[in-house]
């Protein structure tokens, strides 16, 4: 019988992971919310910075274990696939759980929980296909090759908005290349991942390979973040967040990757198919309430079809059914933390007060009890100057702007400091191509949004961050090349010349 249930779990303090074992802890605790209440329903650990070199200790004790050290490539692939089949058997009480902590709608949560077996299993079929090359480097009497490696401890670090989707996108590939890994998901949103750790057991992984530690960013996360037995950190998260760490890693030199914010724009053309495109536009910014780091956030409508464009979401906003996100007709839950509602609300008044249009929501809805729940809210005659164009707010918020030509759209649309995701709708394959090349994103959706796959990579530029998720371009990232040259020649060089290619 598992233990890591809502009613099980309710009013509890949650254990961290460990080198293979649930440890109590105690000390310092962080109270997690249920979003549906605004109440507390149980606490995580403000894990000590003892308690995170335990658990780095541990993942560094996994890496010298024979049990994993090891295993071959196609052994790991086939304890891979045993976990993922335990993930798809426990996805809808790990969707259940991290609907109870960030509040997301349980049928979102229930489609990225089936996520996790499908990740699981890609790269599991991946860990045998790791190779390295052999080079021709002009030497006809060298062999000059290459071997691809783990690179050790992963610090893995993740926001509350869809905290196992985000670990398991870094989890996948660093346990196909044979890494071990620390999580340290959000402090308002732990219990999903903690849970995690019995899948890992009953699949039978060696301890150590799979650890979490819990606690707030500046304490728990900065010192493994700062810890000299750390590989890497790939971290999800917010822009200034993402900047400490990647200045706290460089003291060790060790690499991170970044997964940050995003602004993104999304495109309706004046020939796009306009009942698809605000599906899409209203899906980009309302599905999870907006807390999603692809929300399509600034919605550029085409001259010609400006008005119909904002008519349209208006009535597709007005028609959103807000409530409970365990109940399924429900398409707007409330807001994963308190503080986000005041973003919100913040953002609201300074969007007025510098001239948008306010046509939708910017309230709170009536009704919903002590819920933190926010209007789906859309602004019009949005500029570029404002701050609702500028800034990430995380929520379901949308701002509208005009343009005419392509050519403008493309500069207004570059002007952002995020380059995440961008989406353009247009039955114009070429003018949808265009933008593609010129767009600064690292993702473009054309006549869809919010599509990811786990074959695919995935990852930011600018101030979204860099480094790649999902598709071979994780190995990339989680592996590292060691170079091996045999002189077979059987001649003793001279001892004074380096040998360099010529
Ligand atoms: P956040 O940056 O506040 O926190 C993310 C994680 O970092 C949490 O686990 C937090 O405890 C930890 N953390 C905070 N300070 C730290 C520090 N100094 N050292 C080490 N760890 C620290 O972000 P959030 O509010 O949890 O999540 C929202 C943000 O995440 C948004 O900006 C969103 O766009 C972004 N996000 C990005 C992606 C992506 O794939 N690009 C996906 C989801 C969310």
């Amino acid at each position: 019988m598992t233990r890591f249930t809502i009613e099980a779990l309710r009013d509890t303090r949650l254990p961290i992971y460990v080198n293979g074992a649930y440890v109590e802890t105690s000390g310092d605790a962080i109270d997690s919310f249920d979003p549906v209440t605004g109440a507390p329903w149980c606490c995580v650990p403000d894990c000590t910075t003892q308690q995170v070199d335990d658990a780095v200790t541990a993942a560094n004790g996994a890496m010298q274990n024979p049990d994993w050290r090891d295993l071959t490539q196609s052994q790991r692939g086939l304890l891979m696939l045993k976990l993922a089949d335990i993930a798809e058997r426990e996805a809808p009480r790990l969707a259940a759980l991290e609907t109870q902590e960030n509040g997301k709608l349980l049928r979102e949560m229930e489609a990225l929980a089936a996520a996790l077996p499908v990740a699981l299993r890609y790269f599991a079929g991946m860990a045998d296909k790791i190779e390295g090359t052999t080079i021709p480097v002009n030497k006809p009497d060298m062999l000059n090759f290459t071997v691809r490696e783990p690179l050790g401890v992963i610090a893995v670090i993740v926001p509350w908005n869809s905290p196992l989707f985000m670990m398991i996108r870094a989890l996948a590939p660093c346990l196909a290349c044979g890494n071990a890994v620390v999580v340290k998901p959000s402090e308002h949103a732990a219990a999903g991942v903690i849970a995690f750790g019995e899948l890992i057991a009953e699949a039978g992984f060696p301890p150590g390979v799979f650890n979490v530690i819990t606690g707030l960013g500046q304490t728990a996360g900065d010192a493994l973040v700062k810890h000299p037995g750390v590989d890497k950190v790939d971290f999800t998260g917010g822009p200034a967040t993402g900047k400490i760490i990647a200045r706290s890693a460089a003291e060790n030199l060790t690499p991170t990757a970044l997964e940050l914010g995003g602004k993104s724009p999304h495109v309706v053309c004046d020939d796009a198919d306009l009942d698809a495109a605000v599906n899409g536009v209203v899906s980009g910014i309302f599905a999870a309430a907006g807390q999603t780091c692809v929300a399509g956030s600034r919605c550029f409508a085409q001259a010609g079809v400006y008005d119909e464009v904002v008519d349209r979401i208006v009535a597709r906003a007005k028609a959103i059914i807000i409530g409970d996100p365990c109940r399924s007709d429900v398409q707007l839950g409330p807001i994963a933390l308190w503080s986000q509602v005041e973003k919100v609300a913040e953002f609201v008044e300074s969007a007025q007060a510098q001239g948008a249009r306010l046509v939708h929501g910017g309230g709170r809805p009536q009704g919903l009890g002590q819920g933190w729940y926010v209007e789906p809210t859309v602004f019009a005659d949005v500029t570029n100057d404002m701050r609702i164009a500028r800034e990430e707010i995380f929520g379901p918020v949308l701002g509208i702007l005009k343009f005419e030509t392509d050519e403008d759209l493309i500069e207004m649309a570059n002007d952002n400091d995020f380059a995440l995701a961008s989406g353009i709708w247009t039955r114009d394959l070429n003018r949808a191509l265009r933008f593609m090349r010129r767009i600064h994103a690292g993702m473009v959706w054309i006549n869809t949004y919010r599509s990811p796959s786990v074959m695919s990579p995935s990852g930011g530029y600018k101030d979204s961050g860099y480094g790649k998720h999902n598709g071979f371009a994780a190995i990339n990232e989680f592996s590292r090349i060691k170079t091996v040259v045999i002189d077979h020649s059987g001649v003793t060089q001279d001892a004074f010349v380096m040998r360099v290619t010529k």
